[in-house]
């Protein structure tokens, strides 16, 4: 059995509160015979600023390049607030994402059936479901240049953002986004504005040409991003895998997740180039949250979102299918149950804290392997 290399990163806040769940899944898995996994751990963000005086080390960097998959908590926090701006604990988020050049941000939305009745949408509307957005993340206009205001000197000033992708940065994610499509729905539904924006035009030519070339048979779509976000929001089921540029992924990220209720559920990944020889591509996966300052050091933190965010590196890095069906089929039993995390308890369940849950979750992996 192939050894897997991964580096946890557990960071500042709840961060190492929700990752002691994924080191003792880990354990149970390594002991059961569900893959072989070998662990290092690493400073990142506040801790690693007050350890070293940086948000992140050379050295830590070097194991995350060697890494098979890095599983990063959050970081950040209000002790951290003033220190220099190069730093500060997101710094190191930033490095991690920049270095690892990873440009596919993958951000699943399911809607576990327990909890249906938490979602703002009809529970026909959200019930079952399952889709995935895939956003460009290191182009656009997010990071285009010119990136200026400038004083016109007449009282008035200018601001300039650019929107700029080349080819190579919509092959590339329409690629992952088809490769994604064909272990799920196999239907890719490409977003932009063709109809007023020329990366919009390119986008869509592009998307269109690695569907003929590389990927005739997934079946592919085109939808203008602000009828998308509508699509989404009134019946999201119509999606498999949605792909979109880095400013529209932002936005329709964050609604499609929260069609499936707290930020304590939602896990991510970020996926960089494939290693031509192992086709296994760099990869990141963390929570969508940050380090919840508010309740770090409780007890209280959801590990559902970092638990997830595992069960992504089974299944994206590792194709590890049925131990990632696995994982989400005893989140979903576990919640059935009638257990909750504060954040999404209701009226009739029971709150348990963070490690309960996380034990919870392995006591019905136990049974379901069983
Ligand atoms: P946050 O996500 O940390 O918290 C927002 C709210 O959601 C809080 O009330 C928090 O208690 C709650 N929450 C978040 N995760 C939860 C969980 N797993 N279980 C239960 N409740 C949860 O966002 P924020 O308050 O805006 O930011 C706090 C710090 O985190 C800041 O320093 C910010 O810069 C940082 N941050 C880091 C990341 C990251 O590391 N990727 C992402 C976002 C924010």
């Amino acid at each position: 059995m192939a050894t897997h290399k991964l580096l946890l990163l557990p960071g500042d806040g709840i961060g190492p509160e929700v990752m002691a769940g994924v080191t003792k899944l880990i354990a149970w898995m390594n002991a059961h015979g569900m893959g072989s996994f070998e662990t290092e751990d690493g400073l990142v963000g506040g801790v690693c600023y007050d350890a070293h005086g940086t948000s992140i080390t050379d050295a830590t960097m070097d194991l995350a390049q060697a890494a098979d998959a890095v599983i990063f908590g959050a970081v950040g926090g209000p002790k951290w607030d003033s220190v220099p701006y190069d730093a500060r604990p997101e710094a190191g988020l930033l490095r991690l994402r920049k270095d690892l050049a990873l440009y596919a941000n993958l951000r699943p939305a399911i809607c576990y059936p327990a909890l249906v009745e938490s979602s703002s949408l009809k529970r026909e509307v959200v019930e079952g479901l399952d889709i995935l957005i895939i956003r460009e993340l290191t182009g656009g206009v997010y990071f285009g240049e010119p990136k200026t205001i400038t004083d016109l000197g007449n009282g008035q000033k200018r601001a300039v953002d650019t929107q700029v992708y080349d080819t190579y940065e919509i092959e590339r994610i329409a690629r992952v986004a088809f490769e994604l499509a064909r272990k799920r729905r196999n239907k890719v539904t490409s977003m932009e504005k063709r109809n007023v924006m020329k990366t919009g035009v390119l986008w869509n030519e592009v998307v269109t040409q690695v569907h003929q070339r590389e990927f005739k048979d997934v079946q592919l779509e085109h939808q203008l991003a602000d009828s998308g976000g509508m699509q989404l929001v009134r019946w999201p089921k119509q999606f498999d895998v949605v792909v979109t540029d880095n400013l529209f992924g932002d936005m329709l990220s964050d609604i499609a997740a929260m069609l499936t209720g707290s930020l304590g559920m939602l896990p991510s990944a970020s996926l960089g180039e494939a290693d031509p020889k192992t086709k296994r591509r760099k990869a990141m996966y963390e929570p969508v949250h940050g380090s919840a300052p508010d309740i770090a050091g409780k007890g209280m933190a959801n590990p559902i979102a970092m638990l997830a965010s595992f069960g992504m590196a089974l299944r994206y890095s590792f194709n590890m299918i049925k131990e990632a069906d696995l994982l989400d089929q005893a989140i979903a039993a576990a919640l059935a149950k009638g257990l909750r995390t504060v954040d999404i308890k209701s009226e009739g369940t029971t709150v348990v804290g963070t490690a309960a849950m996380g034990d919870a979750i392995v006591g019905e992996m136990e049974k379901l392997a069983a």
